[in-house]
Order: C-alpha cells, then sequence, then structure tokens
C-alpha cells in the first residue's frame, strides 16, 4: 500500500507532563527530550499526529478552546507546530463518539488515514499508557511505550509493556528507535 508513513503521538505524559483536565495553558510543561527529538522525527519525513483522549470536555469540565488553547502553548513550547493534524476525542466513556474513536478504539487513526493517505502498517503510535499502545495495534500500526510516569497501574503497565513492539526509556529512546526501525518516505 502507498501512503506516507506517520507517527502518532498521545499528548499528556507523552509530550506534556499530565494534569488532570488540563485547561489553562500556564501549567504546560514539556516531557524530557521530547523538544531536541520531535523535530528530528519531523525532518525524517514522517507525518505527526497528536491523537488525545480530552474526556474533560464531554465531562464539562473543560472546553474544546481551552484544549486547542494548551495545545497552541505546547507548539510554542516546541518551537512550532510539527503536526500535520490534531485527533481529539472529546467524549465521555459512553457518549457519543467514545466507542469509535477514544482510546484504545482506532477510529482517529482511521480518520486521519483517510484525510490524510497514511498507510497505518508503516506507521506507529507513541504513548505511556495501555490504551496507547492497544490503539496503536488496533490500527495496525506498530506501538512504542513509554515507561516513565503514566496513570496506569501495575497490572496495565504490564499488559502494556508485554504488547508494545518496543518499550522505551524515555522519548530519546523511542525517536532512535523509530529511526531505526522504519525508513521514511513521503
Ligand atoms: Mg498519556
Amino acid at each position: 500500500m502507498n501512503g506516507s508513513r506517520a507517527i502518532f503521538f498521545d499528548r499528556d505524559d507523552t509530550l506534556i507532563k499530565n494534569v488532570p483536565y488540563l485547561g489553562d495553558p500556564s501549567r504546560v510543561v514539556l516531557m524530557p527530550r521530547v523538544r531536541e527529538n520531535l523535530p528530528r522525527l519531523s525532518a525524517a519525513g514522517f507525518a505527526l499526529f497528536l491523537v488525545s483522549n480530552q474526556s474533560g470536555v464531554g465531562r464539562g469540565f473543560i472546553t474544546k478552546a481551552q484544549v486547542d488553547a494548551v495545545n497552541d502553548e505546547m507548539f510554542r513550547q516546541l518551537g512550532g507546530n510539527f503536526f500535520t493534524g490534531d485527533y481529539m476525542c472529546y467524549a465521555a466513556p459512553g457518549q457519543p463518539d467514545a466507542a469509535g474513536e477514544r482510546k484504545p478504539a482506532p477510529g482517529l487513526l482511521f480518520k486521519a488515514r483517510d484525510e490524510h493517505g497514511i498507510d497505518l502498517t508503516a506507521s506507529v503510535f507513541v504513548g505511556d499508557r495501555l490504551s496507547d499502545v492497544q490503539c496503536g495495534l488496533n490500527a495496525g500500526c506498530r506501538s512504542v511505550l513509554l515507561l516513565h510516569d503514566t496513570e496506569d497501574g501495575v497490572a496495565d503497565r504490564e499488559r502494556a509493556r508485554g504488547l508494545a513492539h518496543f518499550v522505551a526509556e524515555d522519548f530519546a529512546a523511542a525517536t532512535e528507535w523509530i529511526l531505526r526501525t522504519l525508513t521514511a518516505t513521503v
């Protein structure tokens, strides 16, 4: 199958430190090693996408505009918006769209595939939780698990470790594995 190779990123505890239901851009803090490595992946020819569950919107705790403001602050701290697109699931569990689009469901990756001509079998999902690893696998991608802070408990963490194609100590290790394993074509 022809198509662009993509890297899909979880946001919270992958690109920025997780703050539950974050709506305040002043609390955005990049995770270690992200700022210097994300541009390398972009420069290697991968299309980068943000894929995030933001159920705080569906729960009525924060607005979509606040999510956008947080994302904009993240882009500013990264030194630019390196992402081809962002795919947010605002639904809380049980709400419409949650079934198909809330990670670990693969719906948002299928949307990115259809809208941007992505070859999912040549693409990777990077995240810190079992639901990230499963989302990537459910879409036919490879999955990379980041080992640092996570909201997952011990059992989910162990399941995620067993399922992931690669378990990375940090974002730099994930970057090296991706660059070594996948040859980017655009
Ligand atoms: Mg996360």
